[in-house]
Order: structure tokens, then C-alpha cells, then sequence
């Protein structure tokens, strides 16, 4: 027993002397990521960091669970930054108080206030419009113009949609309801629910695909999607569904069309803070920005990066001036909407 006992202090004592002799020098040099976007679009960017910057990135890619795992490390986590997809789940770690705050000019600089948090936790890295698209042949340019205009019972029966409880739904429900308050956006989702022609199922894509299909005229869904299907080379079949589709950016003649945001944050935590704040530039910076519109189309958060040819040649939009922080601040409020509405 002593023995092992023994073997296992050595053990410890050599693995300890392991991580400390790998810190020293990995101090500087180190960052860590989850996130809950995807490798294909990460990669690139992070290559071209450490390229920069010589500090290596190591990512765990992650679908969900993330705000339970922090919650759980605590103050011995090893991620120095998260990145999402959505604003729902950044303001969920920012509500369990596992975010930190950031000063940086270059954050405030190149990330409009809209799109970052007031107090500095969050900030917004790439923007995508969540629009309209309906059918070539059985929609007439101009019958459609604004999301109001969904719940309009000429379109009954005609109208694909995922679930409301989607964090790009209960977002552009927030901002029905920051426009016309929650009587009237729950009027609103009530009259769109009415108007399904299938209970609520699938992705964005799906509804697209729906459409081409002829199951119904009009679909929501996020740009970058529309943009994907269109130049889907692994899967041809998607060209065909976005060439059945009219994309539409809604309420140009008011508000604008509703913006979500993918975003990242440095950890409250973090060990390698200096670095994660780094990294975060970096990626509100020119070269990752570049790498977002031409990798996943989405529109770059940075003033003056163009965006990608295609999602340039639908033209200048309009897009919905609210701020991000009070679309998650409506969040709660939006997913009862959706609830009281039955989408589902
Ligand atoms: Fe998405």
C-alpha cells in the first residue's frame, strides 16, 4: 500500500511540475476558446491569429452545456474566451456573472455600440439580417413588406417557420414587441401561427427547401443561409431551393430589417486575460472580419470590410436600429409571447 500510495504522490508531484513548467512558458503564449460556432469558419481565423501574434489558440467546440460547464469550473475554468452564435447565450453568461469586462478601444472602435453590451461583457463580431423569403412564381414582388404584414390572413396556410423558442425567433419577436409592445406582438405571433402550413419543424434551410417544395410561399430565415444555399456546392440540390426564393429585407419604409449577431466574450475568469482581449480585437478586426463574409456571408460588424459578392449584390438595407442589449433584455418577455402563441 505504501508503495502505491508513494507512486501516487510521485505521480502528482511530477505531473504538477509538468503543468507548472508548461505554463512558465505557455503563460504568454496561450489561449483557450469554447465555442459554440463551428471549426470551418474558427480555424481560418484563429491560423491567421497565432500567425500574427504567436500565441496558439486551443478551441473546445461545443453545442451546448457551456454556461453549466463554466458555472461548474468556476474560478478554475480554463477558457479564456467564448464565442456563440446568438445574443440569447452570451447574455446568459453575462446574467450568471461569468463574463468579464473589457476595455479596448479597438472593441469600441470597430464594434458599434448597438452591437455590444453597455457594460463592455459582450460584444457582437458579425451581423445577419433574419429576412423574408417567398416564392418566385406564387408571391408578387411588393405583397410582402414588412413582418407585420405575416399575420395578415391572405396568407393563411402559406407561411414555413422553425420553432418561435429558436433564439432567432425569440429575438425578432423582442423586437416586435420593443416596436409595438407585447399586446400587439403577441397579436402579431398569434396571427402568423394561424397562417403555418405545417407545425413549426426543421432548420432555416429547411424552410427554404419547403417552399421549393411548394408546401408553402413564404419562409423566415437568416441571410447567411440564403447565401449558403445559393453557392452549396456539397449539396446542389440547396441552389435550387434559394433559386425558388425571393429574398426580401422587411420594413424599409419604417424600423428596418431585424439584425442578430454572433459574438464573443472574455471569461471572467480567464487566466490568459491579455490574450483572450487580444483575441477579441483580433476578431472584430479586418482580417477575421474578412474571413466571416467570406466563409459563412455573414455582414461584418467593422465599418468599411466589404461583404461578400453575393450578399453584396442584394444591395444597401435598412437595418433595425435597436440595440442588442434591449433585444436581450426583451428575450424572457418574447419567449412567453411565443408560448402564449403556440409557436411550436
Ligand atoms: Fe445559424
Amino acid at each position: 500500500m505504501k508503495t502505491v500510495k508513494f507512486g501516487t504522490r510521485m505521480a502528482l508531484a511530477l505531473s504538477v511540475v509538468g503543468i507548472l513548467g508548461t505554463t512558465a512558458t505557455a503563460f504568454a503564449s496561450d489561449v483557450n476558446i469554447y465555442s459554440y460556432r463551428q471549426e470551418f469558419l474558427l480555424r481560418p481565423i484563429l491560423e491567421k491569429f497565432t500567425a500574427e501574434t504567436g500565441v496558439k489558440v486551443n478551441v473546445v467546440y461545443a453545442k451546448k452545456g457551456m454556461l453549466q460547464r463554466l458555472e461548474k469550473e468556476g474560478a478554475n475554468t480554463p477558457a479564456d474566451v467564448v464565442v456563440t452564435a446568438d445574443i440569447a447565450r452570451l447574455k446568459a453568461l453575462s446574467d450568471a456573472n461569468l463574463l468579464g469586462a473589457v476595455e479596448s478601444k479597438t472593441l469600441n472602435s470597430n464594434v458599434p455600440a448597438q452591437y455590444r453590451d453597455s457594460a463592455n461583457r459582450w460584444f457582437g463580431l458579425t451581423l445577419r439580417s433574419r429576412i423574408i423569403a417567398y416564392s418566385k412564381d406564387r408571391v408578387k414582388p411588393g405583397e410582402i413588406k414588412r413582418y407585420e404584414d405575416l399575420a395578415d390572413p391572405k396568407w393563411r396556410g402559406r407561411i414555413c417557420v422553425r420553432s418561435g423558442s429558436h433564439i432567432y425567433n425569440r429575438a425578432l419577436v423582442a423586437s416586435m414587441i420593443a416596436a409595438h409592445g407585447e399586446a400587439k406582438a403577441e397579436e402579431w405571433a398569434k396571427g402568423l401561427v394561424a397562417n403555418f402550413a405545417r407545425k413549426p419543424q426543421g432548420n432555416d434551410r429547411a424552410q427554404a427547401k419547403a417552399v421549393f417544395q411548394g408546401v408553402c410561399d413564404v419562409a423566415i430565415m437568416n441571410t447567411y443561409y440564403f447565401a449558403k444555399m445559393a453557392l452549396n456546392k456539397k449539396k446542389p440540390e440547396q441552389q435550387k431551393w434559394a433559386a425558388a426564393l425571393t429574398l426580401l429585407y422587411p420594413n424599409q419604409e419604417d424600423r428596418g430589417a431585424h439584425i442578430n449577431i454572433s459574438g464573443a466574450a472574455v471569461v471572467k475568469h480567464a487566466k490568459h486575460r491579455a490574450e483572450a482581449i487580444q483575441l477579441v480585437e483580433f476578431m472584430s478586426d479586418n482580417t477575421a472580419q474578412e474571413i466571416y463574409a467570406s466563409v459563412n456571408y455573414e455582414f461584418p460588424v467593422k465599418k468599411g470590410v466589404a461583404r461578400s459578392e453575393l450578399v453584396h449584390s442584394w444591395g444597401e438595407f435598412k437595418a433595425d436600429a435597436i440595440g442588442l442589449s434591449e433585444i436581450s433584455r426583451l428575450s424572457p418577455t418574447a419567449q412567453r409571447v411565443v408560448d402564449r402563441a403556440g409557436w411550436k
